[in-house]
């Protein structure tokens, strides 16, 4: 390796990604949008695209991209993400076809709009191209830092029981190799043992020659996101209902001291799906006397962060 893989190796990009902000928004929610676009465009880089799209070219993939891992009750747009990655050039510009630096703009194309014309999407899908920098897209050629780089934002912004079906859908999935997973032997004994190693969520439980088989230690609030691994923050689930929680499918809520189970409405279950949608205000299972159940700090940031609002109406 030269000077400059040295220079620009993983520790460069990680600073820069780290300063991309915290991947919130100013109520201090998770958005995960410019680490998915991000994702996106190392996906169409490392399927030879390139490093350049359009607003207009990339508009509807985006959109159909951040609506699967939207938060909050109103649907992402992804002008937002688009240009205002374009605030870190180091990774992303985005130019008009002048030249001029989108981001950058803050007045309103017309007097008749106050939105400043960076978020005008008639304007974008006419003018707004983006770039990869030529730099990162070299990084990106070197599988090693591109797979580096790629867990960072994975292991960053999403549960790790996403981490495969986002590589699918960014058409990475057979070109990144995942890390191990950094796993807390600790939590998962513990937990399992309190919630007498039973599902949370449907008392499932299984042993195959005295083996514990296709249950898990879930966090409620992610680990990456100063989620705890205790009790307090630790359930019991099932392997098909641990992905459906991290998904934001499932979810939780305190109704007036009860732990009870949310069903989203985005959900749509199909065959066989019915005992899902059942769940809905259903009382989870609580661990053994003695033990606490999930704190409600942390049901709280479960469901601003990771549950798809809303939820069906508890009956
Ligand atoms: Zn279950």
């Amino acid at each position: 390796m030269g000077d400059a893989s040295k220079l620009y190796g993983f520790d460069y990009w990680k600073g820069i990604i780290d300063s991309i902000g915290k991947f919130e928004t100013t109520g201090g929610q998770r958005a995960p949008y410019k680490p998915l676009l991000l994702l996106w465009l190392i996906g169409r880089a490392a399927n030879g695209k390139g490093g350049v799209v359009s607003f207009r070219e990339a508009q509807a993939e985006l959109r159909s991209l951040l609506s699967t891992h939207r938060v909050s009750k109103t649907e992402p747009r992804p002008q937002f993400p688009f240009v205002y990655l374009g605030t870190t050039p180091k990774i992303w510009s985005v130019r008009d076809r002048a030249g001029n630096d989108i981001a950058k703009m803050s007045q309103p194309l017309n007097k008749t709009k106050s939105q400043p014309a960076r978020e005008d999407v008639t304007f974008l899908k006419a003018e707004a191209t983006g770039m990869l920098a030529p730099r990162f897209v070299t990084a990106l050629g070197e599988p090693e830092l591109r797979d580096a780089i790629v867990n960072e934002l994975l292991n960053a912004e999403f549960p790790e029981s996403q981490h495969q079906s986002i590589l699918a859908k960014v058409d990475l999935l057979w070109h990144v190799r995942l890390a191990s997973p950094r796993r807390d032997p600790n939590f998962r004994e513990s937990v399992l043992r309190a919630y007498e190693f039973c599902c949370s969520f449907c008392d499932f439980s299984a042993r195959l020659r005295d083996q514990l088989v296709g249950l898990e230690a879930a966090h409620v609030r992610m680990h990456a996101k100063d989620g705890p691994s205790t009790l307090s923050n630790g359930i019991s689930l099932c392997t098909q209902h641990h992905r459906l929680f991290d998904a934001g499918a499932l979810g939780l809520a305190v109704v007036r001291g009860e732990r009870k189970i949310l069903v989203s409405q985005h959900l749509q279950a199909g065959m066989g799906g019915g005992d899902l949608v059942s769940l809905s205000g259903q009382k989870m299972r609580l661990p053994q006397i003695g033990y606490e159940p999930p704190a409600v700090e942390h049901v709280e940031w479960h469901y601003k962060n990771l549950f798809a609002q809303p939820e069906r109406q508890l009956v």
